[in-house]
Protein backbone atom coordinates (compact mmCIF):
# COMPACT_ATOMS: atom_id res chain seq x y z
CA UNK A 1 0.00 0.00 0.00
CA UNK A 2 1.22 3.44 -1.07
CA UNK A 3 1.59 6.47 1.81
CA UNK A 4 -1.44 7.76 0.16
CA UNK A 5 -3.41 5.02 0.43
CA UNK A 6 -2.43 4.13 4.03
CA UNK A 7 -3.48 7.86 4.72
CA UNK A 8 -7.08 7.22 3.53
CA UNK A 9 -7.33 3.86 4.98
CA UNK A 10 -6.88 5.39 8.85
CA UNK A 11 -8.80 8.24 7.87
CA UNK A 12 -11.34 5.83 7.15
CA UNK A 13 -10.80 3.93 10.28
CA UNK A 14 -10.98 6.98 12.50
CA UNK A 15 -14.09 7.96 10.87
CA UNK A 16 -15.94 5.10 11.44
CA UNK A 17 -14.40 4.67 15.23
CA UNK A 18 -15.53 8.62 15.16
CA UNK A 19 -19.46 7.27 14.59
CA UNK A 20 -19.32 4.63 17.17
CA UNK A 21 -22.27 4.27 19.98
CA UNK A 22 -19.57 6.50 22.23
CA UNK A 23 -20.53 10.63 21.80
CA UNK A 24 -17.80 11.98 20.71
CA UNK A 25 -16.71 15.35 20.73
CA UNK A 26 -13.56 17.15 19.16
CA UNK A 27 -12.34 20.83 20.05
CA UNK A 28 -9.59 22.65 18.75
CA UNK A 29 -6.71 23.90 21.11
CA UNK A 30 -8.70 26.70 22.49
CA UNK A 31 -11.62 24.17 23.05
CA UNK A 32 -14.15 25.41 20.93
CA UNK A 33 -15.94 22.80 19.25
CA UNK A 34 -14.95 21.30 15.71
CA UNK A 35 -17.06 18.25 15.22
CA UNK A 36 -19.33 16.20 16.98
CA UNK A 37 -20.64 12.81 16.07
CA UNK A 38 -24.24 11.19 15.85
CA UNK A 39 -24.17 9.46 19.12
CA UNK A 40 -23.07 12.92 20.82
CA UNK A 41 -26.68 14.74 19.43
CA UNK A 42 -28.63 11.63 20.67
CA UNK A 43 -27.10 12.04 24.12
CA UNK A 44 -27.28 15.84 24.55
CA UNK A 45 -29.84 16.80 22.23
CA UNK A 46 -27.62 19.62 20.23
CA UNK A 47 -27.09 19.17 16.51
CA UNK A 48 -24.03 19.05 14.95
CA UNK A 49 -25.22 22.49 13.76
CA UNK A 50 -25.54 23.64 16.96
CA UNK A 51 -22.52 22.62 18.77
CA UNK A 52 -19.95 23.69 16.81
CA UNK A 53 -18.75 26.75 17.52
CA UNK A 54 -19.64 26.62 20.72
CA UNK A 55 -17.03 25.58 23.60
CA UNK A 56 -17.96 22.81 26.24
CA UNK A 57 -19.48 24.74 28.63
CA UNK A 58 -22.99 24.38 26.78
CA UNK A 59 -23.22 20.96 28.52
CA UNK A 60 -22.40 22.67 32.37
CA UNK A 61 -24.54 21.36 34.66
CA UNK A 62 -24.20 23.75 37.16
CA UNK A 63 -23.16 20.79 39.74
CA UNK A 64 -19.24 21.44 39.78
CA UNK A 65 -17.75 24.56 41.40
CA UNK A 66 -15.36 26.40 38.99
CA UNK A 67 -12.45 24.74 40.89
CA UNK A 68 -13.55 21.44 39.06
CA UNK A 69 -12.96 22.91 35.56
CA UNK A 70 -9.88 24.58 36.69
CA UNK A 71 -8.53 21.59 38.12
CA UNK A 72 -9.64 19.81 34.90
CA UNK A 73 -7.40 22.10 32.40
CA UNK A 74 -4.74 22.04 34.68
CA UNK A 75 -4.42 18.25 34.22
CA UNK A 76 -5.30 18.29 30.82
CA UNK A 77 -2.12 20.91 30.28
CA UNK A 78 -0.11 19.12 32.26
CA UNK A 79 -0.53 15.07 31.39
CA UNK A 80 -2.24 15.17 27.80
CA UNK A 81 -5.31 13.57 29.02
CA UNK A 82 -8.21 13.77 32.12
CA UNK A 83 -10.58 10.88 32.85
CA UNK A 84 -13.45 11.31 35.49
CA UNK A 85 -17.19 11.81 36.45
CA UNK A 86 -19.06 14.38 35.17
CA UNK A 87 -22.74 15.98 35.75
CA UNK A 88 -23.79 17.15 32.30
CA UNK A 89 -26.99 18.86 31.26
CA UNK A 90 -29.06 18.08 27.97
CA UNK A 91 -30.19 20.62 25.38
CA UNK A 92 -33.56 19.78 27.63
CA UNK A 93 -32.31 20.47 30.80
CA UNK A 94 -32.01 16.98 32.08
CA UNK A 95 -29.00 16.34 34.11
CA UNK A 96 -27.26 13.53 33.63
CA UNK A 97 -23.84 11.43 34.93
CA UNK A 98 -21.14 10.95 32.04
CA UNK A 99 -17.89 9.63 32.14
CA UNK A 100 -15.21 11.79 30.26
CA UNK A 101 -11.84 11.10 28.73
CA UNK A 102 -10.05 13.85 27.18
CA UNK A 103 -6.92 13.27 25.48
CA UNK A 104 -4.94 16.44 23.66
CA UNK A 105 -3.59 15.53 20.16
CA UNK A 106 0.11 17.11 19.40
CA UNK A 107 1.69 17.46 16.35
CA UNK A 108 4.71 17.03 15.53
CA UNK A 109 6.16 19.56 17.20
CA UNK A 110 4.28 18.72 20.50
CA UNK A 111 1.75 21.40 20.13
CA UNK A 112 -1.72 20.55 21.09
CA UNK A 113 -3.73 20.99 17.93
CA UNK A 114 -7.39 19.21 19.26
CA UNK A 115 -9.25 17.60 21.92
CA UNK A 116 -10.26 14.82 21.34
CA UNK A 117 -13.44 13.97 24.46
CA UNK A 118 -15.59 10.76 24.82
CA UNK A 119 -18.57 10.44 26.66
CA UNK A 120 -20.20 7.66 28.25
CA UNK A 121 -23.62 8.14 29.83
CA UNK A 122 -23.29 6.57 33.14
CA UNK A 123 -27.30 6.96 33.98
CA UNK A 124 -27.98 3.29 33.84
CA UNK A 125 -24.51 2.62 35.94
CA UNK A 126 -26.02 5.30 38.42
CA UNK A 127 -29.76 3.24 38.56
CA UNK A 128 -27.50 0.49 39.30
CA UNK A 129 -25.60 1.87 41.56
CA UNK A 130 -28.76 3.26 43.43
CA UNK A 131 -29.76 -0.30 43.30
CA UNK A 132 -27.20 -1.53 44.97
CA UNK A 133 -27.23 0.76 47.69
CA UNK A 134 -30.92 -0.23 48.39
CA UNK A 135 -29.65 -3.69 48.75
CA UNK A 136 -26.92 -2.39 50.86
CA UNK A 137 -29.20 -0.08 53.02
CA UNK A 138 -32.06 -1.16 53.29
CA UNK A 139 -33.95 -4.33 54.32
CA UNK A 140 -35.47 -6.29 51.93
CA UNK A 141 -38.68 -7.55 53.53
CA UNK A 142 -39.51 -3.86 55.00
CA UNK A 143 -37.97 -1.68 52.66
CA UNK A 144 -37.39 0.12 55.85
CA UNK A 145 -33.51 1.12 55.96
CA UNK A 146 -31.56 -1.55 57.79
CA UNK A 147 -29.14 -1.15 60.53
CA UNK A 148 -26.31 -0.18 58.64
CA UNK A 149 -28.02 2.76 57.67
CA UNK A 150 -29.73 3.52 61.22
CA UNK A 151 -26.27 3.75 62.39
CA UNK A 152 -25.79 6.22 59.76
CA UNK A 153 -28.91 8.34 60.19
CA UNK A 154 -27.85 8.15 63.89
CA UNK A 155 -24.59 9.18 63.77
CA UNK A 156 -25.34 12.25 61.85
CA UNK A 157 -28.68 12.77 64.16
CA UNK A 158 -25.99 12.89 67.17
CA UNK A 159 -23.48 15.49 65.26
CA UNK A 160 -26.65 17.31 64.73
CA UNK A 161 -27.67 17.72 68.24
CA UNK A 162 -24.36 18.41 69.20
CA UNK A 163 -24.32 21.33 67.30
CA UNK A 164 -27.90 22.65 67.89
CA UNK A 165 -27.78 21.26 71.68
CA UNK A 166 -31.22 19.95 70.79
CA UNK A 167 -32.22 16.40 71.86
CA UNK A 168 -33.61 13.41 70.54
CA UNK A 169 -34.52 10.39 71.11
CA UNK A 170 -34.03 6.43 69.99
CA UNK A 171 -37.00 4.68 70.36
CA UNK A 172 -36.50 0.46 70.18
CA UNK A 173 -39.77 -1.21 69.39
CA UNK A 174 -39.66 -4.65 70.18
CA UNK A 175 -43.07 -7.13 68.70
CA UNK A 176 -44.33 -9.01 71.29
CA UNK A 177 -44.36 -12.73 71.47
CA UNK A 178 -43.21 -12.61 67.58
CA UNK A 179 -41.61 -16.38 68.03
CA UNK A 180 -44.93 -17.49 69.03
CA UNK A 181 -46.45 -16.25 65.43
CA UNK A 182 -43.62 -17.44 63.90
CA UNK A 183 -44.03 -21.08 65.56
CA UNK A 184 -48.16 -20.86 65.38
CA UNK A 185 -49.00 -19.32 62.38
CA UNK A 186 -46.00 -19.81 60.44
CA UNK A 187 -43.62 -17.81 59.45
CA UNK A 188 -44.90 -16.63 56.17
CA UNK A 189 -47.62 -14.99 58.14
CA UNK A 190 -44.71 -13.87 60.52
CA UNK A 191 -43.07 -12.19 57.99
CA UNK A 192 -46.55 -10.38 56.93
CA UNK A 193 -46.95 -9.40 60.24
CA UNK A 194 -42.91 -7.44 60.36
CA UNK A 195 -44.15 -6.16 56.52
CA UNK A 196 -47.79 -4.73 57.87
CA UNK A 197 -46.26 -3.10 61.00
CA UNK A 198 -42.82 -1.55 58.63
CA UNK A 199 -46.11 -0.22 56.78
CA UNK A 200 -48.04 1.25 59.13
CA UNK A 201 -44.90 2.96 60.88
CA UNK A 202 -44.22 4.12 57.29
CA UNK A 203 -47.09 5.66 56.98
CA UNK A 204 -47.63 7.58 59.52
CA UNK A 205 -44.17 8.23 60.54
CA UNK A 206 -41.50 8.54 58.26
CA UNK A 207 -41.92 12.46 57.56
CA UNK A 208 -40.70 13.07 60.57
CA UNK A 209 -38.52 10.31 62.07
CA UNK A 210 -36.27 7.65 60.71
CA UNK A 211 -38.18 3.87 60.76
CA UNK A 212 -35.31 1.37 60.62
CA UNK A 213 -35.41 -2.04 61.04
CA UNK A 214 -32.66 -3.65 62.96
CA UNK A 215 -33.44 -6.98 62.39
CA UNK A 216 -35.63 -9.78 63.39
CA UNK A 217 -38.96 -8.52 65.06
CA UNK A 218 -37.29 -5.19 66.24
CA UNK A 219 -37.91 -1.85 64.95
CA UNK A 220 -35.97 1.67 65.93
CA UNK A 221 -37.66 5.53 65.41
CA UNK A 222 -34.95 8.07 65.92
CA UNK A 223 -36.66 11.71 66.95
CA UNK A 224 -34.79 14.63 66.30
CA UNK A 225 -35.09 18.59 67.57
CA UNK A 226 -37.16 17.94 70.24
CA UNK A 227 -35.72 20.92 72.09
CA UNK A 228 -33.21 22.00 74.39
CA UNK A 229 -35.01 21.71 77.63
CA UNK A 230 -35.05 17.64 78.57
CA UNK A 231 -38.49 17.65 80.63
CA UNK A 232 -39.82 18.59 77.08
CA UNK A 233 -38.54 16.21 74.83
CA UNK A 234 -39.51 13.19 77.72
CA UNK A 235 -42.84 14.61 77.00
CA UNK A 236 -42.22 14.53 73.04
CA UNK A 237 -40.65 11.54 72.78
CA UNK A 238 -43.72 9.80 74.94
CA UNK A 239 -46.05 11.01 72.36
CA UNK A 240 -43.83 9.41 69.79
CA UNK A 241 -43.75 6.02 71.22
CA UNK A 242 -47.45 6.34 72.56
CA UNK A 243 -48.09 7.34 68.84
CA UNK A 244 -46.70 4.21 67.57
CA UNK A 245 -48.50 1.88 70.66
CA UNK A 246 -51.40 3.32 69.25
CA UNK A 247 -50.60 2.55 65.36
CA UNK A 248 -50.20 -0.68 65.93
CA UNK A 249 -52.64 -1.26 68.67
CA UNK A 250 -55.26 -1.92 65.92
CA UNK A 251 -55.38 -5.67 64.49
CA UNK A 252 -53.78 -7.21 62.16
CA UNK A 253 -55.42 -8.91 59.33
CA UNK A 254 -52.78 -11.91 58.48
CA UNK A 255 -54.06 -14.40 55.65
CA UNK A 256 -57.36 -15.51 57.42
CA UNK A 257 -56.33 -14.48 60.75
CA UNK A 258 -56.81 -11.28 62.64
CA UNK A 259 -54.22 -10.57 65.21
CA UNK A 260 -53.35 -8.36 68.10
CA UNK A 261 -49.87 -7.40 67.32
CA UNK A 262 -48.23 -6.05 70.38
CA UNK A 263 -45.28 -4.33 71.01
CA UNK A 264 -42.59 -3.02 74.02
CA UNK A 265 -40.86 0.44 72.98
CA UNK A 266 -37.91 1.19 75.07
CA UNK A 267 -36.98 4.88 74.71
CA UNK A 268 -33.28 6.46 75.97
CA UNK A 269 -32.85 10.35 75.35
CA UNK A 270 -29.12 12.00 73.84
CA UNK A 271 -28.33 15.05 73.68
CA UNK A 272 -24.90 15.70 71.27
CA UNK A 273 -22.74 12.82 70.51
CA UNK A 274 -20.94 12.21 73.98
CA UNK A 275 -22.87 8.68 74.11
CA UNK A 276 -21.69 6.68 70.65
CA UNK A 277 -24.46 4.94 68.67
CA UNK A 278 -23.46 1.58 70.49
CA UNK A 279 -23.92 2.95 73.49
CA UNK A 280 -27.68 4.46 72.99
CA UNK A 281 -28.85 1.36 71.17
CA UNK A 282 -27.81 -0.73 74.20
CA UNK A 283 -29.90 1.99 76.16
CA UNK A 284 -32.51 2.36 74.46
CA UNK A 285 -32.98 -1.89 74.36
CA UNK A 286 -32.13 -1.96 78.33
CA UNK A 287 -35.68 -0.04 78.54
CA UNK A 288 -36.96 -2.06 76.24
CA UNK A 289 -36.88 -5.26 77.99
CA UNK A 290 -37.85 -3.01 81.01
CA UNK A 291 -41.33 -2.40 79.05
CA UNK A 292 -41.33 -6.29 78.55
CA UNK A 293 -41.12 -7.56 82.08
CA UNK A 294 -43.64 -4.87 82.88
CA UNK A 295 -45.89 -6.62 80.91
CA UNK A 296 -45.31 -5.53 77.54
CA UNK A 297 -47.81 -3.37 75.31
CA UNK A 298 -45.98 -0.64 76.90
CA UNK A 299 -43.08 1.89 76.78
CA UNK A 300 -40.01 2.77 79.20
CA UNK A 301 -37.31 5.50 79.80
CA UNK A 302 -33.64 4.02 79.93
CA UNK A 303 -32.61 5.55 83.51
CA UNK A 304 -29.86 4.82 85.76
CA UNK A 305 -31.08 2.61 87.57
CA UNK A 306 -31.25 0.24 84.45
CA UNK A 307 -27.69 1.10 83.90
CA UNK A 308 -26.87 -0.20 87.35
CA UNK A 309 -28.99 -3.58 86.60
CA UNK A 310 -27.15 -3.99 83.23
CA UNK A 311 -23.94 -3.64 85.07
CA UNK A 312 -24.76 -5.95 88.12
CA UNK A 313 -26.08 -8.47 85.12
CA UNK A 314 -22.87 -8.66 83.49
CA UNK A 315 -20.98 -9.02 86.81
CA UNK A 316 -23.12 -11.73 87.69
CA UNK A 317 -22.17 -13.49 84.34
CA UNK A 318 -18.71 -13.30 84.87
CA UNK A 319 -19.21 -14.77 88.88
CA UNK A 320 -20.80 -17.50 87.54
CA UNK A 321 -18.16 -18.68 85.06
CA UNK A 322 -16.01 -18.37 88.13
CA UNK A 323 -18.28 -20.48 89.95
CA UNK A 324 -18.12 -23.29 87.31
CA UNK A 325 -14.32 -23.00 87.03
CA UNK A 326 -13.79 -22.90 90.80
CA UNK A 327 -16.55 -25.66 91.92
CA UNK A 328 -18.20 -23.54 93.91
CA UNK A 329 -21.96 -24.87 92.88
CA UNK A 330 -23.30 -27.91 95.52
CA UNK A 331 -26.77 -29.79 95.11
CA UNK A 332 -29.00 -29.66 97.80
CA UNK A 333 -31.50 -32.98 97.89
CA UNK A 334 -35.24 -32.53 98.90
CA UNK A 335 -37.70 -35.77 99.64
CA UNK A 336 -40.05 -36.74 97.74
CA UNK A 337 -42.33 -39.11 99.91
CA UNK A 338 -45.54 -41.23 98.66
CA UNK A 339 -48.92 -41.64 100.71
CA UNK A 340 -47.22 -44.12 102.99
CA UNK A 341 -44.62 -41.20 103.97
CA UNK A 342 -41.97 -43.36 102.87
CA UNK A 343 -39.25 -41.67 100.79
CA UNK A 344 -38.74 -42.61 97.18
CA UNK A 345 -36.49 -40.49 95.95
CA UNK A 346 -35.27 -36.65 96.41
CA UNK A 347 -34.84 -33.75 93.74
CA UNK A 348 -31.74 -32.64 93.15
CA UNK A 349 -31.46 -28.40 93.49
CA UNK A 350 -28.74 -26.04 92.70
CA UNK A 351 -26.82 -23.74 95.09
CA UNK A 352 -23.92 -21.28 94.71
CA UNK A 353 -21.85 -21.21 97.52
CA UNK A 354 -20.79 -18.05 96.06
CA UNK A 355 -17.34 -16.60 97.78
CA UNK A 356 -18.76 -13.35 100.03
CA UNK A 357 -22.43 -14.06 99.44
CA UNK A 358 -23.22 -17.00 101.20
CA UNK A 359 -25.49 -20.10 99.80
CA UNK A 360 -27.09 -18.38 96.37
CA UNK A 361 -31.01 -19.45 95.31
CA UNK A 362 -31.01 -20.89 91.83
CA UNK A 363 -33.96 -17.96 91.43
CA UNK A 364 -31.18 -15.68 91.75
CA UNK A 365 -28.69 -17.05 88.91
CA UNK A 366 -30.60 -19.43 86.93
CA UNK A 367 -32.32 -16.35 84.48
CA UNK A 368 -28.81 -15.07 84.23
CA UNK A 369 -27.60 -18.08 83.32
CA UNK A 370 -29.99 -18.89 80.51
CA UNK A 371 -29.84 -15.45 79.10
CA UNK A 372 -25.95 -16.42 78.91
CA UNK A 373 -25.66 -19.32 78.10
CA UNK A 374 -23.84 -20.86 80.57
CA UNK A 375 -27.21 -22.91 81.81
CA UNK A 376 -25.48 -25.13 79.13
CA UNK A 377 -22.11 -26.18 81.20
CA UNK A 378 -24.10 -25.78 84.55
CA UNK A 379 -26.91 -28.36 83.55
CA UNK A 380 -24.26 -30.85 82.15
CA UNK A 381 -22.54 -30.88 85.61
CA UNK A 382 -25.46 -31.42 87.48
CA UNK A 383 -27.03 -34.18 85.47
CA UNK A 384 -23.16 -35.65 85.71
CA UNK A 385 -22.95 -34.80 89.61
CA UNK A 386 -26.58 -36.76 90.41
CA UNK A 387 -25.71 -39.62 87.98
CA UNK A 388 -22.19 -40.55 89.92
CA UNK A 389 -24.55 -39.31 93.24
CA UNK A 390 -26.55 -42.67 91.56
CA UNK A 391 -23.88 -45.04 90.89
CA UNK A 392 -22.58 -44.21 94.80
CA UNK A 393 -25.86 -45.21 96.10
CA UNK A 394 -26.42 -48.43 94.26
CA UNK A 395 -24.18 -49.90 96.69
CA UNK A 396 -25.97 -48.87 99.64
CA UNK A 397 -29.67 -50.70 100.47
CA UNK A 398 -31.68 -47.59 102.04
CA UNK A 399 -30.53 -45.87 99.33
CA UNK A 400 -30.26 -47.74 95.69
CA UNK A 401 -34.06 -47.92 95.63
CA UNK A 402 -34.38 -43.95 95.58
CA UNK A 403 -34.88 -41.97 92.32
CA UNK A 404 -33.14 -38.46 91.52
CA UNK A 405 -35.41 -35.65 89.91
CA UNK A 406 -32.92 -33.38 87.81
CA UNK A 407 -34.21 -29.78 86.62
CA UNK A 408 -33.65 -29.94 82.94
CA UNK A 409 -33.76 -26.25 81.46
CA UNK A 410 -35.90 -25.79 78.28
CA UNK A 411 -32.50 -24.35 76.47
CA UNK A 412 -30.56 -27.40 77.48
CA UNK A 413 -33.37 -29.86 76.49
CA UNK A 414 -33.13 -28.50 73.26
CA UNK A 415 -29.71 -28.89 72.37
CA UNK A 416 -29.54 -31.11 69.00
CA UNK A 417 -26.87 -33.18 70.97
CA UNK A 418 -28.60 -33.46 74.47
CA UNK A 419 -29.68 -37.18 73.65
CA UNK A 420 -26.38 -38.37 72.81
CA UNK A 421 -24.57 -36.32 75.93
CA UNK A 422 -26.59 -37.68 78.50
CA UNK A 423 -26.45 -41.05 77.11
CA UNK A 424 -22.43 -40.39 77.53
CA UNK A 425 -22.65 -39.16 80.56
CA UNK A 426 -24.79 -42.85 81.84
CA UNK A 427 -22.51 -44.64 79.95
CA UNK A 428 -19.20 -42.52 81.85
CA UNK A 429 -20.57 -43.13 85.27
CA UNK A 430 -22.70 -46.07 85.04
CA UNK A 431 -25.39 -44.85 87.00
CA UNK A 432 -28.95 -46.70 86.45
CA UNK A 433 -30.79 -44.19 84.06
CA UNK A 434 -33.96 -45.97 85.88
CA UNK A 435 -33.20 -44.10 88.57
CA UNK A 436 -32.96 -40.77 86.87
CA UNK A 437 -35.86 -38.87 86.54
CA UNK A 438 -35.65 -35.87 84.59
CA UNK A 439 -38.17 -32.70 84.65
CA UNK A 440 -39.00 -30.41 82.16
CA UNK A 441 -41.05 -27.26 82.13
CA UNK A 442 -43.96 -26.55 79.51
CA UNK A 443 -41.84 -23.62 77.97
CA UNK A 444 -39.88 -26.49 76.25
CA UNK A 445 -43.15 -26.90 74.32
CA UNK A 446 -43.39 -23.61 72.51
CA UNK A 447 -40.41 -24.59 70.42
CA UNK A 448 -40.36 -27.79 67.72
CA UNK A 449 -42.31 -30.07 69.58
CA UNK A 450 -41.85 -33.26 67.51
CA UNK A 451 -38.13 -32.67 68.08
CA UNK A 452 -39.13 -32.65 72.16
CA UNK A 453 -41.33 -35.83 71.45
CA UNK A 454 -38.29 -37.59 69.33
CA UNK A 455 -35.57 -36.49 72.00
CA UNK A 456 -37.79 -38.00 75.07
CA UNK A 457 -38.76 -40.96 73.38
CA UNK A 458 -35.12 -41.72 72.40
CA UNK A 459 -34.11 -41.30 76.01
CA UNK A 460 -36.98 -43.38 77.37
CA UNK A 461 -36.02 -45.89 75.74
CA UNK A 462 -32.85 -46.50 77.41
CA UNK A 463 -34.69 -45.78 80.88
CA UNK A 464 -34.89 -42.48 81.60
CA UNK A 465 -38.13 -41.30 83.13
CA UNK A 466 -39.94 -37.32 82.73
CA UNK A 467 -41.72 -35.32 84.98
CA UNK A 468 -43.82 -31.91 83.81
CA UNK A 469 -42.20 -29.42 86.68
CA UNK A 470 -45.03 -26.49 87.75
CA UNK A 471 -47.41 -27.64 85.99
CA UNK A 472 -50.74 -25.60 85.30
CA UNK A 473 -48.89 -22.43 85.28
CA UNK A 474 -47.20 -22.83 81.56
CA UNK A 475 -49.37 -22.95 78.52
CA UNK A 476 -49.98 -26.87 77.86
CA UNK A 477 -52.00 -28.13 74.92
CA UNK A 478 -53.85 -31.15 76.35
CA UNK A 479 -53.22 -32.43 72.43
CA UNK A 480 -49.13 -32.33 72.93
CA UNK A 481 -49.76 -33.50 76.77
CA UNK A 482 -51.33 -36.69 75.40
CA UNK A 483 -48.13 -37.49 73.11
CA UNK A 484 -45.57 -36.67 75.43
CA UNK A 485 -43.79 -39.83 77.01
CA UNK A 486 -44.16 -38.47 80.85
CA UNK A 487 -44.03 -40.30 83.74
CA UNK A 488 -45.22 -37.49 85.91
CA UNK A 489 -46.83 -34.08 86.38
CA UNK A 490 -45.63 -32.11 89.45
CA UNK A 491 -48.64 -29.55 90.65
CA UNK A 492 -47.19 -25.92 90.56
CA UNK A 493 -46.94 -24.78 94.95
CA UNK A 494 -48.68 -22.24 93.61
CA UNK A 495 -52.02 -23.81 93.92
CA UNK A 496 -50.74 -26.00 96.72
CA UNK A 497 -49.82 -22.98 99.18
CA UNK A 498 -53.85 -21.70 98.25
CA UNK A 499 -55.27 -25.16 98.81
CA UNK A 500 -56.96 -24.01 102.07
CA UNK A 501 -58.26 -20.28 100.67
CA UNK A 502 -58.81 -20.56 97.24
CA UNK A 503 -61.44 -22.96 96.51
CA UNK A 504 -60.03 -22.63 92.46
CA UNK A 505 -57.15 -24.15 93.75
CA UNK A 506 -58.45 -27.63 94.62
CA UNK A 507 -60.40 -27.67 91.37
CA UNK A 508 -56.96 -27.25 89.39
CA UNK A 509 -55.60 -29.79 91.98
CA UNK A 510 -58.46 -32.17 91.31
CA UNK A 511 -58.25 -31.71 87.80
CA UNK A 512 -54.25 -31.96 87.62
CA UNK A 513 -54.65 -35.44 89.28
CA UNK A 514 -57.47 -36.79 86.70
CA UNK A 515 -55.78 -35.50 84.41
CA UNK A 516 -53.10 -37.43 85.24
CA UNK A 517 -54.63 -40.31 86.25
CA UNK A 518 -56.68 -40.67 82.92
CA UNK A 519 -52.95 -40.85 80.88
CA UNK A 520 -51.32 -43.05 83.23
CA UNK A 521 -49.14 -40.47 84.91
CA UNK A 522 -48.06 -40.51 88.56
CA UNK A 523 -48.83 -36.99 90.51
CA UNK A 524 -46.47 -35.03 92.65
CA UNK A 525 -47.48 -32.40 94.73
CA UNK A 526 -45.04 -29.77 95.21
CA UNK A 527 -44.30 -27.05 97.71
CA UNK A 528 -46.26 -28.52 100.55
CA UNK A 529 -45.49 -27.31 104.04
CA UNK A 530 -48.60 -27.97 106.52
CA UNK A 531 -50.30 -31.30 107.44
CA UNK A 532 -53.75 -29.75 106.36
CA UNK A 533 -52.05 -29.54 102.52
CA UNK A 534 -51.01 -33.00 102.56
CA UNK A 535 -54.58 -34.21 103.81
CA UNK A 536 -56.79 -32.13 101.00
CA UNK A 537 -53.88 -33.70 98.42
CA UNK A 538 -54.49 -37.24 99.97
CA UNK A 539 -58.36 -36.82 99.95
CA UNK A 540 -58.27 -36.17 96.09
CA UNK A 541 -55.97 -39.09 95.13
CA UNK A 542 -52.21 -37.25 94.89
CA UNK A 543 -49.35 -40.00 95.23
CA UNK A 544 -46.66 -38.23 95.83
CA UNK A 545 -45.25 -35.29 97.64
CA UNK A 546 -43.04 -32.37 98.43
CA UNK A 547 -42.02 -30.06 100.41
CA UNK A 548 -40.70 -28.47 103.48
CA UNK A 549 -43.10 -29.94 106.00
CA UNK A 550 -41.71 -33.44 104.95
CA UNK A 551 -37.98 -31.66 104.29
CA UNK A 552 -35.90 -28.73 102.71
CA UNK A 553 -33.73 -29.24 100.52
CA UNK A 554 -30.42 -30.33 102.17
CA UNK A 555 -26.99 -30.80 101.62
CA UNK A 556 -25.99 -34.33 101.04
CA UNK A 557 -25.03 -35.01 104.55
CA UNK A 558 -27.80 -34.46 106.08
CA UNK A 559 -29.99 -35.96 103.27
CA UNK A 560 -28.65 -39.22 104.52
CA UNK A 561 -28.70 -38.45 107.97
CA UNK A 562 -32.85 -38.32 107.11
CA UNK A 563 -32.80 -41.62 105.05
CA UNK A 564 -31.23 -43.73 107.80
CA UNK A 565 -33.51 -41.74 110.74
CA UNK A 566 -36.96 -42.20 108.42
CA UNK A 567 -35.63 -46.42 107.71
CA UNK A 568 -35.12 -46.56 111.66
CA UNK A 569 -38.83 -45.52 111.70
CA UNK A 570 -38.24 -42.17 113.67
P1 LIG B 1 -38.60 -26.26 91.06
O1 LIG B 1 -37.97 -27.30 90.20
O2 LIG B 1 -40.07 -26.12 90.96
O3 LIG B 1 -38.13 -26.59 92.52
C1 LIG B 1 -38.94 -26.46 93.64
C2 LIG B 1 -38.59 -25.22 94.38
O4 LIG B 1 -39.52 -25.08 95.45
C3 LIG B 1 -37.23 -25.26 95.07
O5 LIG B 1 -36.74 -23.94 95.08
C4 LIG B 1 -37.55 -25.70 96.46
O6 LIG B 1 -36.60 -25.28 97.40
C5 LIG B 1 -38.86 -24.99 96.68
N1 LIG B 1 -39.67 -25.66 97.69
C6 LIG B 1 -39.74 -26.98 97.96
N2 LIG B 1 -40.63 -27.21 98.92
C7 LIG B 1 -41.16 -26.02 99.26
C8 LIG B 1 -42.13 -25.61 100.23
O7 LIG B 1 -42.72 -26.40 100.97
N3 LIG B 1 -42.42 -24.29 100.30
C9 LIG B 1 -41.80 -23.39 99.52
N4 LIG B 1 -42.13 -22.09 99.64
N5 LIG B 1 -40.87 -23.70 98.58
C10 LIG B 1 -40.55 -25.03 98.48
P2 LIG B 1 -35.28 -23.63 94.64
O8 LIG B 1 -34.37 -24.69 95.14
O9 LIG B 1 -35.02 -22.24 95.01
O10 LIG B 1 -35.35 -23.79 93.07
C11 LIG B 1 -36.08 -22.90 92.34
C12 LIG B 1 -36.12 -23.31 90.91
O11 LIG B 1 -34.83 -23.24 90.31
C13 LIG B 1 -36.56 -24.74 90.69
O12 LIG B 1 -37.94 -24.83 90.76
C14 LIG B 1 -36.01 -25.02 89.33
O13 LIG B 1 -36.90 -24.52 88.33
C15 LIG B 1 -34.76 -24.19 89.29
N6 LIG B 1 -33.62 -25.08 89.53
C16 LIG B 1 -33.14 -25.55 90.68
N7 LIG B 1 -32.07 -26.36 90.44
C17 LIG B 1 -31.90 -26.41 89.11
C18 LIG B 1 -30.98 -27.09 88.23
O14 LIG B 1 -30.12 -27.87 88.64
N8 LIG B 1 -31.12 -26.88 86.88
C19 LIG B 1 -32.09 -26.06 86.39
N9 LIG B 1 -32.16 -25.89 85.08
N10 LIG B 1 -32.96 -25.44 87.17
C20 LIG B 1 -32.88 -25.59 88.52
MG1 LIG C 1 -38.25 -29.05 89.78
MG1 LIG D 1 -41.59 -26.96 90.50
Amino acid sequence: MNLLGQAESELRIAATAFDSQQCMMITDAQGVILRVNQAFTKTTGYSAAEAVGQTPRLLRSGRHPPEFYAEMWQTLLGTGSWEGEIWDRRKNGEIYADWLSINAVRDAAGRVTHYVAAHTDLTRHKEAEAKIARLAFYDPLTQLPNRQLLLDRLQHALSVSQLGQRYGALLFVDVDDFKTVNSVLGYELGDQLLRQIADRLKASLCESYTIARLGGDEFVAVLEDLGGACDEAVIQAKAGGRKILELLAEPFQLGEQEHQGEVSIGVTLFLGSAQGVDELLKQAELAMYEAKAAGRNCMRFFDAEMQRVATQRAELVAALREALAGRQFVLHYQPQVDGEGRIVGAEVLLRWDRPGHGMVSPAAFIPVAEDSGLILPIGDWVLETACQRLLAWAEEPAFAQLTLSVNVSAQQFSRSDFVDQLAAILERTGANPHRLKLELTESLLIDDVEAVIGKMGALQSIGVSFALDDFGTGYSSLAYLQRLPLDQLKIDQSFVRNLQTEHSSVVIAQTIIALGRSMGMSVTAEGIETEEQRRILADLGCNLYQGYFFGRPMPLEDFHAFVERSAHGD
